[in-house]
């Protein structure tokens, strides 16, 4: 109409935060961007998003971007062209390739970048230099959560649906904050209690919303889920609630496994984690008789130093009480990046491919040849080393430039003080990013990227869900999208791939892969969207499993599991147990959320949750600053008083401070994956004025 203000433009994106892969238009007149708008056409998410989805974009046009490349020259950062930046990036990694081999170099692929451009990082490491040492922030968060999947039931994603999780009769979180996290299936969850009396179980440390609200709420002793899920498998058996039919159809090793089950007692159970044994009856009967159950973990199960073998005790507890394979059942790692899902499934990891073939197998390496038109003897079939091993091998010389897209490891990877003199060590470190990140300031030469605002691709969420975005505003600056960067990094490095548009990657990537096989840009066009794996005719997979596991055989494993003891323990010194995790409004380092006006005036700074009961014995008033000291390091924040956490646990949130919670996380890890064990940290606990 006339009266209306010409020249907005709505364009339809997703979200650049969590593994929710929230959709909605995004209206924006010239640079401004005027709201978000979503759409019941949304997959995923329908008309709902969280606060960060809404509102924090704000560092799109901030001041702060990074829009012209920058060198390190006498230990300052100055100005370059794209040129001169690009031609001395490819020079000095291929003279750290000639001089110290292939596995001198490592490659850290961004979750917060698009498939295509995981793909791009993957096939310049693999072809170009030749090393399998390239990974993703999956190894400091769901990697365990993959490799209990692999062990048991074959794909390294979700199950099925946020509709799946929507349908189930009961819904267990275990070790997922999931209001704060992945705010929208919490919203889901909460409307399906309402509206259908969904009942939900929530495992966890932390009284949180979640937990407010549900059914069961326990609190385990801390790294002892293992036990817990374990003793629930062996009650199942010994009460008539193990799915027998389904065992015998469809799963492996039931004898063995159902022998190993044999000390996980009640009363051992009780003992251990703390839970009465009436309480553990009760949750078992709630899972054992309900039609069907979702059960969902993040990292209050991953980031200890046995998180693989407990993701893989919490699928067998699916497998016994036949959980997959029907709508409303399953095992649902809840994904933490927008793309940290696809960053794995695009190639992003030290051991696989595109579409989780091993590099190890010779006729998976054949045909990547193949595709990439090179001879396979140029691939190595050598298993790469992850984020956490590149990291302490440039500590020990080995590893001598890094390429880190995207990714905070600087402020994110375990114990930040061993990370920081890694990067010192380098010979050459390049860091691709939007902002001069602590990261990037230890770089030789940082390259100015675009967020997914400003780039067309596609992201896989949390569901495996492949979702198009569209180029919202043109890039800022000098500043360039991933892909095209790659693209001409690797021309500049004698392979010229020639690519104009992310559609021909995802085309030569599903040309190769199977499980992308029938992926197109023309099928995901709009809210239009695919679950992998895809058949070649465009049949997509909402549910797996349904008729049969991806295994050899087609069933399933019983994995038997043993407890072991955390590596790192409280003691009379270090006698607190030091929680930490992110809060709604925001993410990670903040690098985003941080540069959001409304956000930052919303959370502006960092906390330590104290018990009431701790508070009252250390004499701690809400306010007082303390200092947390762990056998890394120290830093002081004010005190919270809440009941969120019991006794002798504190929480931390991980997006604030210089240095951050990860000054005090130690480098002990799941020997399984390296993921570090974040949730094992001993600290004390000083008080800093008594106001
Ligand atoms: Fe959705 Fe997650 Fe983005 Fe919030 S942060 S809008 S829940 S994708």
């Amino acid at each position: 109409s006339a009266w209306r203000q010409p020249g907005i433009k709505r364009t339809k994106t997703v979200c650049t935060y969590c593994g929710v892969g929230c959709s909605f238009e995004m209206w924006t007149r010239d640079r401004h961007i005027l709201k978000v708008q979503p759409s019941p056409d949304a997959p995923a998410n329908g008309i709902s998003t969280c606060i960060k989805g809404k509102f924090a974009w704000d560092f799109v046009n901030s001041e702060k971007r990074l829009t012209t490349p920058l060198i390190r020259e006498n230990g300052r950062f100055r100005e370059a062209s794209w040129e001169e930046a690009l031609d001395l990036v490819a020079r000095r990694l291929l003279e750290v390739r000639d001089t110290h081999g292939s596995n001198s170099l490592g490659f850290i692929g961004s979750s917060k970048a698009s498939n295509e451009e995981a793909y791009l990082t993957q096939k310049i490491a693999r072809l170009i230099i030749g090393t399998n040492s390239v990974d993703n922030s999956s190894r400091y968060c769901q990697n365990p959560a993959t490799k209990g999947l692999f062990r048991t039931v074959g794909y390294g994603g979700d199950a099925g649906t946020i509709k799946d999780i929507e349908q189930a009769e009961v819904v267990v979180l275990v070790g997922s904050n999931t209001a704060e996290n992945h705010p929208v299936i919490a919203s889901k969850i909460k409307a399906a209690q309402k509206l259908r009396g969904q009942k939900l179980i929530v495992m966890d440390p932390r009284k949180h919303e979640m937990a407010e609200r549900a059914d069961i709420f326990l609190r385990p002793n801390a790294s002892t889920d293992l036990i817990w899920a374990s003793a629930l498998s062996r009650y199942m058996f010994d009460n008539h609630l193990a799915d027998l039919d389904f065992l015998g159809r469809w799963v492996n090793n039931v004898e063995e496994y159902r022998r190993s089950l044999e000390p996980f007692t009640l009363d051992f159970a009780e003992f251990k984690t703390g839970i009465s044994k009436q309480e553990l009856i009760n949750t078992a009967e709630m899972i054992g008789r309900a039609k069907n159950v979702c059960l969902l973990w993040a990292m209050g199960i991953t980031q200890h130093s046995h998180g693989s073998d407990t993701s893989t005790a919490l699928s067998n507890l699916l497998l016994v009480t036949g959980n997959y394979g029907k709508p409303g059942t399953g095992g649902y790692p809840m994904r933490g990046h927008n793309n940290v899902q696809g960053a794995s499934d695009f190639g992003c990891l030290r051991n696989m491919y595109p579409g989780y073939d091993k590099v190890t197998d010779e006729s998976a390496r054949q045909r990547w040849a193949k595709g990439w038109g090179v001879d396979p003897s140029q691939l190595s079939n050598e298993v790469g080393e992850g984020n956490f091993l590149m990291v302490q091998s440039a500590d020990q010389g080995d590893i001598k430039a890094m390429y880190v897209i995207g990714e905070e490891t600087a402020f994110s990877d375990a114990n930040t003080h061993n990370v920081h003199s890694a990067f010192e060590n380098l010979d050459f470190m390049v860091v691709q990013d939007i902002f001069l990140s602590r990261t990037a300031e230890f770089a030789d030469v940082v390259l100015p990227a675009c967020p997914s605002v400003e780039k067309d691709g596609t992201f896989v969420n949390t569901e495996r869900r492949i979702q198009r975005f569209y180029e919202v505003l043109p890039p800022l600056g000098d500043s360039r999208p991933d892909w095209r960067i790659l693209t001409d990094l690797a021309a500049r490095m004698g392979h010229d791939w020639g690519y104009t548009h992310p559609s021909q990657i995802m085309q030569e990537c599903a040309s190769i892969s199977p499980m992308f096989a029938g992926v197109t840009y023309e099928r995901l066009e709009g809210w239009k969207s695919l679950s992998w794996p895809v058949a070649a005719d465009g049949t997509d997979t909402p549910l797996l499993y349904t008729d049969g596991f991806h295994t050899e055989d087609g069933k399933a494993n019983l994995f038997p599991m043993e407890w072991k003891e955390p590596e790192e323990a409280t003691d009379a010194e270090y006698d607190l147990s030091l929680d930490n995790g992110r809060i709604l409004e925001q993410f990670q380092g903040a690098n985003q959320t941080g540069r959001s006006q409304g956000i930052w005036d919303q959370a502006p700074h960092g906390f330590v949750e104290v018990s009431p009961e701790l508070a009252a014995e250390r004499g701690i008033k809400e306010g007082t600053w303390v200092r947390i000291t762990s056998r890394r390091g120290s830093i002081d924040f004010p005190a919270l008083i809440t009941d969120r956490v019991a006794g002798k646990t504190l929480f931390m949130p991980i997006h604030f401070g210089k240095p951050g919670v990860n000054a005090l996380t130690g480098e002990h890890n799941d020997p399984v994956v390296q993921t570090p064990a974040y949730k094992e940290t001993a600290v004390k606990l000083e008080v800093l004025d008594k106001r």
